[in-house]
């Protein structure tokens, strides 16, 4: 099996173009060192379970959960190492490193077996909720234990008849008195509902307080752990949460997808009552940035798997007649090699982006929070869309033994598949940035992304070497001020914006994504092979899809003025 953490470039980014803020102890040399340990650790103990993860997957056996074997050591090393507890504040047994550095740990990660990186990616979330919004008493109880591993957390918000539309969520709550409730209902599709690696879950879940109203308003957040717990935490009897199936699924087979069900189980309000879901949202825009991030992660291991045996397998002439020849000499396997390749790096670079202003974020600065809220539906959406198909290329440039399970190269492809629909489709994604980040904003936020862009347009206007991207991005952010101009003139939330979110969201990420190659190719970095490679890059990107922000406004214009033609072209 192929991995890559990408170390090197996640340095590199951080180094020289998503410049990590310095913070304490974790200067960029120490973050260095973090990174290659880590990525070690990954290589060595974590990346070889993913084969036994897909094949063996995670059963239930007499109503419990048991996982693939081989994660017993994988998660044992990792929580030994301390990593789980990486960002988590060092007086809740974590080692307070700044977000960039976690979210660069998220995506290596994620190239190793995505379903044992949900696990941890899962318990995160649930740990910076609880960090942020839970009484004093349970940050005590729960954090150290979430940072070492002891014990992990779910997101429970899915049911059957609730899954975009949370409004119609139905597990019910009854007050017990002393800011603890009886939850009554059913779950599905809950990531990790049980797993035997932790002596304690504890599950997030939303539900709404008997007499509550309906609608979204009505539901509070709850912390339901799967075993009761006396005063110290030490798990006890069961709390009436069960999981009693898992689903059968495309990939992903390692990650226990459950049937969870509550039946009067004890659980501790987070928060005012009513008020589940915006809190809720802290947990899950760093899922959803999670999911961007572990979309370029998987990536880069499916180019680093498809370049191997690109370089090993013998067919075909070259251009001088000889042969067989290596294929990744044939210039239509370097086309689809390329095309992975500048789609992970830019990927890459432009959720390290949405990093490093979340962390600017964390420290005040107010614009830095609102072009972050704009980035996150752009990084989930647009960077899962680009997995699967940078996944799709890797077996294609395998032929026809990429479709046979042994190569590999396949599991990237199923894996993938999930990344555009979990933590809010990603049609949901497109919405959330039109409507909600740029029509009710007034294209505030997008105008301080634009400002950005062109800012670094003029710092490196002068750049001969840089003109072929330079005029991709300019053309970009044009097409982008455009688009932005058009949605804001539609009717807020109206069919048009609807009907043109999806165009505007793939026109934002393709302009965010050639201005990430302009300030790569154009870093301020040493003149060595990591430079000459991303300025290599940036040109193919400018000659392959320098056009492509013409096509992505004028979908933006045509569905923005005829929302109609799409059902139209169903009738
Ligand atoms: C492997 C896996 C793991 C998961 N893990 C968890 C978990 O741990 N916890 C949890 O709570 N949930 C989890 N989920 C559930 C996941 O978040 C939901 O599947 C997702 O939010 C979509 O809900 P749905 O499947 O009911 O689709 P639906 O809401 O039925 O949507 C179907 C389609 O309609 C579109 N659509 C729906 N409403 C609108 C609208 N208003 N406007 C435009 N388009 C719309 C969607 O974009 C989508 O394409 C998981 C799902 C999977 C597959």
């Amino acid at each position: 099996m192929t991995y890559d953490p990408a170390t090197e470039d996640f340095v590199w980014l951080l180094r020289h173009v998503t410049a990590l803020r310095p913070h304490g102890d974790f200067d960029i040399d120490t973050v260095a060192q973090v990174l290659e340990e880590a990525a070690r650790l990954a290589a060595g103990a974590v990346a070889p379970i993913a084969e036994e993860s897909d094949r063996v997957g995670s059963k239930l056996e007499n109503g419990r959960v048991v996982t693939p074997p081989m994660w017993k050591d994988a998660y044992a090393a990792w929580n030994a190492a301390g990593w789980q507890g990486l960002a988590l504040p060092e007086e809740h047994g974590g080692m307070g490193a700044p977000f960039p550095v976690q979210a660069a740990l998220t995506a290596m990660l994620a190239g190793t077996d995505l379903s044992f990186a949900m696990l941890l990616g899962g318990s995160r979330a649930g740990a910076a909720l609880i960090a942020a919004h839970a009484g004093e008493d349970m940050k005590a109880l729960a954090l150290p234990k979430l940072a070492s591993g002891e014990w992990a957390a779910t997101i429970a918000m899915t049911e059957a008849q609730a899954g975009t539309d949370a409004g119609l969520i139905q597990t019910r709550a009854k007050p017990l008195g002393e800011g603890k409730y009886a939850l009554s209902g059913s779950k599905i599709f809950i990531s990790n509902g049980d797993q035997d690696l932790t002596e304690q879950t504890l599950h997030i879940t939303l539900a709404r307080i008997e007499g509550a109203e309906g609608g979204t308003r009505g539901l509070s957040l709850f912390v339901v752990p799967m075993w009761k717990m006396d005063g110290d935490g030490a798990p006890g009897a069961a709390n009436g949460v069960w999981v009693s199936a898992l689903e059968e699924k495309m990939g992903l087979h390692g990650s226990p997808t459950s049937v969870l069900n509550f039946d009067k189980a004890e659980g501790v309000l987070i928060g005012p009552e009513h008020s589940g879901l915006p809190l809720l949202f802290t947990m899950l825009n760093e899922m959803r940035l999670d999911v961007g991030l572990s979309a370029v992660g998987l990536a880069a291991s499916a180019v680093a798997h498809a370049r191997a045996y690109a370089a090993e397998r013998m067919q075909g002439r070259g251009p001088d007649g000889k042969g067989p020849v290596a294929i990744e000499n044939h210039p239509d396997v370097q086309r689809m090699l390329s095309l992975m390749a500048a789609l992970t790096e830019s990927g890459r670079a432009l959720a390290m982006e949405a990093a490093r202003l979340i962390d600017l974020a964390e420290e005040g600065d107010g614009t830095a929070a609102a072009l972050a809220a704009l980035l996150t539906p752009v990084c989930k959406a647009a960077l899962s869309d680009q997995a699967f198909a940078v996944a799709s290329l890797g077996v294609q440039v395998m032929g026809g033994h990429g479709y046979v399970v042994e190569s590999g190269a396949e599991r990237f492809l199923r894996d993938s598949r999930v990344l555009a629909l979990y933590e809010g489709a990603n049609g949901v994604q497109a919405i959330d940035l039109a409507v909600r980040k740029v029509q009710k904003d007034g294209g505030a936020a997008l105008g301080a992304l634009t400002a950005a862009m062109r800012a670094d347009l003029e710092r490196l206007d002068r750049r001969k070497d840089l003109a072929a991207v330079h005029s991709a991005a300019a053309s970009a952010v044009a097409e982008l001020e455009g688009a932005c101009h058009a949605l804001i003139a539609a009717e807020t939330g109206g069919a048009g914006a609807l009907a043109a979110a999806y165009p505007f969201l793939e026109l934002t990420a393709h302009a965010c994504q050639t201005w990430m190659w302009l300030r790569m190719a154009g870093a301020d970095a040493p003149d060595d092979a990591v430079l000459a490679r991303k300025r290599a890059l940036a040109d193919f990107w400018a000659g392959y899809f320098g056009h492509a922000a013409e096509g992505h406004y004028a979908r933006v214009r045509a569905a923005a003025a005829n929302p109609e033609m799409y059902r139209a072209a169903l009738s």
